[in-house]
């Protein structure tokens, strides 16, 4: 009997930046599986067919911006996570149904418990951005029970209508301009993809008025700082990137599609200092 060989994609745009395929090759190599991991990167009319007919012949399908939510408009069936995110990070195929899935909360759960080790919970948080991954760190800090979360939004209108299905009851949503008062925060997250190798900047003028007492995560891990985080370190805070949370989304897909356990603490400690070169 031949060895199965797994079959995995990402699909986005402008995705060679992306880390995914070596965190794939090295939990195929971990698992002693057999396998590999290729890079779609399509213009948006594309995406249905892709979805359609290429994706039945893999195992797995990571989907990242800007598709998340298109994808989730394709799937037959979302998982209770995908559903509530309206964002679907993790797709494939079953028997005749396409199934989405979102790995992005439990990710960003995982990396919030490295960030805040040894602090108090957090009570007040500030997400920056309301999209798919703004939306899956809202629904873990639900989870873990914070009550007072802002999200700063370029678009209130926009970010409120689409935060409604996620129905967290402690929300308020505010423009930009206006989180860069500084709230006594002790968590901040940056959850646009603004700063970022694609779309270099800072999603706000100037950095809040914060100290040691906040800590902060910026979803983005190209670069490994960001403008923002920089600024966030150079006040004293407490900061991590996106990469702790990008391999804790890809373990619990890799899970998902293989039935294999993803040596989660080892890919910490091996591939957090490979992916950042001192
Ligand atoms: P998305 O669904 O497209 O949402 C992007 C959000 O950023 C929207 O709220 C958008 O506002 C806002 N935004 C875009 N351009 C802006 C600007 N110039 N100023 C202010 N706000 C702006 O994308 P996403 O899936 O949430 O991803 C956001 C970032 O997180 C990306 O960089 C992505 O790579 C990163 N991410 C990282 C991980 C990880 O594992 N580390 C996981 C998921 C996502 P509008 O609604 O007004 O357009």
């Amino acid at each position: 009997m031949s060895e199965k060989y797994f079959r995995f994609g990402l699909l986005g745009q402008q995705i060679a930046y992306s880390l995914s395929p070596r965190i794939f090759d090295w939990a195929l190599r971990e698992a002693g599986l057999a396998g590999s991991y290729e890079s779609c990167s399509l213009a948006e009319s594309d995406v249905a067919v892709f979805m359609w007919t290429h994706v039945k012949s893999l195992d797995g399908l990571n989907v990242t911006v800007p598709y998340k939510t298109v994808v989730a408009g394709l799937c037959h069936e979302l998982s209770a996570d995908a559903s509530r995110i309206g964002a679907v990070n993790t797709a494939y195929w079953s028997g005749n149904r396409l199934i989405g899935d979102n790995t992005d909360s439990s990710g960003f759960g995982f990396a919030l418990d490295l960030l805040l080790k040894n602090r108090p919970p957090c009570r007040r948080v500030l997400v920056i951005g309301g999209g798919g991954a703004a939306r899956a760190t809202l629904l873990e800090l639900e989870r873990r029970g914070v009550r007072e979360v802002t999200v700063a939004a370029r678009d209130t209108t926009r970010a409120e209508s689409t935060l409604q299905h996620l129905a967290f009851s402690g929300l308020r949503v505010v423009p930009l301009n206006d989180c860069i008062s500084g709230d006594g925060y002790d968590l901040m997250i940056q959850a646009t993809p603004i700063g970022s190798v694609n779309q270099p900047g800072t999603p706000v003028p100037r950095m809040l008025p914060i100290d040691s007492a906040t800590a902060v995560m910026d979803l983005i891990y190209a670069p490994r700082e960001t403008e923002f985080l920089r600024q966030a370190r150079e006040c004293g805070a407490q900061t991590m990137n996106g990469l702790p949370m990008l391999i804790a989304q890809a373990a619990a897909a890799f899970e998902i599609w293989t039935g294999v356990r993803f040596a989660l603490e080892k890919a910490m400690l091996e591939l957090l200092p490979e992916f950042s070169p001192r």
